[in-house]
Formats: C-alpha cells, structure tokens, sequence
C-alpha cells in the first residue's frame, strides 16, 4: 500500500517573481523581440511551486532552440554556450545556474531503443513527451500570458495531490523509455508522493521492458532513491512493481522468514532496509549507505540450520565483502576506492558488534582501531544502525555496550594512536639487524612486533619494538649482528 507522505505546501505565488528575474527577462524580451513562443519548463517550474531549491532551469521555445539560446547567453553576456547538436539542446552557465534551451518538439518511438525519432513541434506536444504531469508543467514568458502556468494536463493538481501520473496513457510513457519507470519510484521516493494506480499497474506490466537501459542510467536513478531521507519506501516500490529483480535480485533474495522445529529468523529484507533508514538518519554518505544495503547480502546463501545453534549465517561478512565487486560491476558502479570502503565495511561489520557483547579489553579496541583505519566512524554508524532486536531487554543491553564501546574507542585513539598505525620496525630493519636476505623470518618476527603492540604487552615505540625484534629472531635462532643491539636509525625503505 503506496502512503502520500509529501508535505509541500503549493504556493503558485512563487510564479508571480519569476519575471523580476533578469534571466527570465531577457528570455522573455528576445521571445518578443524573434517572435518565438518562450517557456520556462519541467523540474524547475514543479521545484519553484514545491519551494524546493532548483539549481537547472529548462526553457522550450517553439523554433530553435540553439539559436535562441546564443541570443539570450549574449543578451545576459553569459556565454560561451555548449552545443550539444545530437541532442539540439544548448546549454550555457549563469551565475551558478545551469541554464539549458531545447526546441519544442514531438517524438515518436520504435520498441527497442529509447532513442526517439524526434521533430519540432508544439509546447503541448513537448508536454506531452514529458515523464510526469507534474514535469510537464510550464510557464509562459510571452507576451500577453507573461508568467501564466501552461498546465494541459493537470499537473498542479496532481502536484497538490501528490501523484505521479502520465501525460499519456502510462504503458505508452513507460513503454516509450522504460526509465521513466525507475523515475517514477525517484520521484515518489524523494517527494513523498504515491504512483498513480493506473500507473503502477503499468510499470508492473512494463518492468521487463527495463533490460533496454543501460546499468549507468539505472543506478543513477537508484543512487537518487538511495540518497533520500529515507530511501526503504524507494525499495519497497521497486520490489512491488517488478522492477527490483530485474536489475538487483541478490537484494530480493533476503527477503522471508523461515522458521523450523520453531525456531525462527528475521526477515533480512526488512532488516536490511531498517538499518538502510537507520543509517540515513546519521549519514550523508551515498558509500555508507551502500554499505548498510549490502550487510547481510550473503545471509541466504550462508543460511544453515542446525538443531543446536538454531539458524546460522557463518562467514556472510566475508561472502558478501567478496559479492560487493560482482554486484558493482553489474550495477557498473564504480570499481574503485570507493567500492573498497563497501567492501571493507561489509567484512568488517561484526567486529563492533561482537565487541559489544562481551567485556571490552583494550587490545580487542586497539585491533578493532588498527583494523578499521579511517573508516571507523563509518564502521561504527553502521553497527549502531545494525541493532535492531524487536527484544527491548536486548536491544538496551546492546545499546549500552556500544556506547561504552564508543568511550573506550575515543580512550584508546587517544592513548596509543594505534588507528593508522605504522610499524616502528620495517622489514628492511629486520634485515639489516640479522644481516639476512629477505625471507619468511622478516614476516613473522614482524606479526609478532604487530600483536605485541596492539595487545599492550609493548608501546608503540621504537626502541622497544626494537628489543623486541632481537629478543624473537633470538628465539627463532638467529643471532643478531654486532652492533645491533641498539636501534639504528629509522630506515624508510620498506
Ligand atoms: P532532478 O533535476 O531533480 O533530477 P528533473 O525532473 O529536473 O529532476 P531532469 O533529469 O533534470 O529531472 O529533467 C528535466 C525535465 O526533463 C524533467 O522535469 C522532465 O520534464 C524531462 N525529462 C527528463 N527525463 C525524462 C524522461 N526520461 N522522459 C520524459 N521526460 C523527461
Ligand atoms: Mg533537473
């Protein structure tokens, strides 16, 4: 059941001032000055009636577009313009505003492209091409009806309503470009407004018409659901009218609760999704968000049942760390350091977690700090959003220990800086101290110089690690050289 939760209030006030403006001026005097029908149009106009900020502005005017766009850019001296003759828009900056200029035009499509064939036309037919009733909505800078909505399709009221509804039939719409479907779920996601019925049936009926998109266009719009305040009412659309599993079934697979010899599991789609909103609340990060989206993504295939532990999900941090470049690449998300942090956020999002449950020591807080790097603050806005027992006993037990856990994290970062650590004794060192080629024993007398200091048996200090290095390769067999006993100076060849 789709829920109107937008709060807008319509103010169509807001059009009268659009004509003080001097970019509507000047749009407005050389409409006049050419004879060329002029509008304001789209995103911009619903954005100003919403109060919403806008930083693009759309104008159409019947005629060309380009040309237009060269004679007001030069009117407001705001050029150069860009040309993007393949798609006859021109596009120029004013102030800090991205100003674009389109010929009004009609557009018929054939079933395997989104790519229109494309002729001139009228406002309304440009309308009428347009996604939403409430995109379609344009205002006049023409002589005589300066600064009047031109709505032929009802978008204010549906824009009061708070619906999404299609110029044309919507099999047609989602048909013509199947990502307008993906659009609509954006739109309902980001506004708080509910898919039109007629419509929702329609992209249920159009989800398979999806596979025409490209995966770049498909999580551009899903990041845009991703980065709403609070993006579970986007998933849940997406699941609910077919279009989730044509594009991220891994996430559709979390969904159920199975329950055997009565024993039960929570339902992993809703988790997921909590703790998605959970961590929106706390965190701007497009990359944190993913992070929260794919936790658990390897809790089905890692599902085990067993009479004496009840339902198991062993190793699923690090199946779903190794999922998270499969589903990038398909998704053809960025491969890089940003992917990375998902990854690393994804095999390490226990490791608070367990801490919390147990008596926290210094050296399991310094490895988790070692571990972590700089990605702990992400890490631990990610565990917090991870604790959601519907059991409140548990759930305050684990709240509270995360909070102690937060403390003595802070303490410890403090005290000994163990966060980006680097070891006081390089290989390099090890090797000149021992008079060795490099070999296995550098590794282990170097682990063994690692643990001794994140464990707090020595500081992260030079010249004890330094003893400590002779004391191990001592007991390994290996006699130091003369005149190593003490350090020399820090190498910095590793
Ligand atoms: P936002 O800028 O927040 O993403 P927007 O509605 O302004 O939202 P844009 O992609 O900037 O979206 O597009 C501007 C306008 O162009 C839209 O308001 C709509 O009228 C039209 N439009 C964009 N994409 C499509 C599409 N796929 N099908 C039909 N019309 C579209
Ligand atoms: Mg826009």
């Amino acid at each position: 059941m789709q829920q109107r939760t937008h709060s807008f209030t319509l103010d169509t006030s807001r059009l009268d001032g659009v004509l003080d403006q001097p970019l509507f001026r000047a749009v407005a005097w050389e409409a006049k000055a050419q004879g060329v029908p002029a509008f304001a149009i789209g995103g911009y106009v619903r954005d100003l009636i919403l109060g919403r900020p806008c930083k693009d502005i759309d104008f159409v005017v019947e005629g060309d577009g380009m040309a237009f766009a060269q004679t007001v850019a030069k009117r407001l001296k705001a050029e150069p313009v860009h040309v993007f003759k393949n798609f006859g828009t021109a596009m120029f900056m004013f102030g800090d505003v991205q100003v674009e200029f389109v010929g009004a035009r009609k557009e018929s499509y054939t079933r395997d492209s989104r790519k229109p064939e494309v002729e001139p036309g009228t406002i309304k037919d440009d309308q009428e091409r347009r996604d939403f009733t409430i995109n379609a909505l344009a205002i006049s800078l023409n002589e005589g009806s300066a600064g009047a909505l031109v709505d032929p399709f009802g978008g204010l009221l549906d824009l009061d309503r708070g619906i999404l509804r299609t110029p044309l039939g919507p099999d047609i719409t989602y048909s013509d470009d199947p990502l307008r479907m993906m659009r609509a779920v954006r739109f309902a996601t980001q506004l708080g407004f509910i898919i039109d019925p007629p419509s929702f049936e329609a992209i249920k009926r159009n989800a398979e018409r999806l596979n025409i998109i490209s995966a770049e266009r498909i999580h551009t719009e899903l990041n845009k659901i991703i980065l709403t305040k609070k993006p579970s009412v986007g998933f849940i659309l997406l699941r609910d009218c077919g279009l989730l599993e044509r594009f991220f079934p891994e996430f559709l697979e979390l969904q159920g609760a199975e329950e055997k010899d009565g024993i039960g599991h929570k339902d992993n789609f809703y988790h997921t999704l909590q703790v998605l909103d959970n961590v929106c609340a706390k965190s701007d990060d497009l990359w944190l968000r993913w992070a929260a989206i794919l936790h658990d993504i390897a809790k089905p295939k890692t599902k085990r049942f067993d009479p004496a532990h009840g339902w198991t999900f062993h190793g699923h941090e690090d199946k779903g760390a190794r999922m998270v470049p499969q589903i990038f690449r398909r998704l053809k998300l960025p491969l890089d350091e940003q992917m990375r942090f998902v990854q690393d956020l994804v095999a390490m999002h226990l490791r608070p977690i367990s801490l919390t449950k147990e008596e926290v020591t210094d050296s399991a807080v310094r490895r988790l700090l070692f571990d972590a790097g700089n990605n702990i603050e992400a890490l631990m806005i990610l565990c917090r959003a991870d604790i959601t027992s519907k059991n409140e006993k548990k759930k305050e037990r684990y709240l509270r220990n995360y909070e102690l856990l937060i403390h003595k994290l802070a303490e410890v970062e403090q005290k000994d800086q163990v966060r980006n650590f680097q070891p006081p004794i390089t290989g390099q060192d090890v090797m000149t101290a021992f008079g060795i080629e490099p070999c296995k024993l550098i590794g282990d007398i170097k682990i063994v110089i690692k643990d001794a200091i994140l464990d707090g048996v020595i500081q992260n200090d030079r010249a004890q690690a330094w003893q400590l290095m002779l004391d191990t390769g001592r007991k390994l067999g290996k006699e130091p050289l003369a005149g190593m006993e003490a350090p020399i100076p820090a190498s910095v060849a590793e």
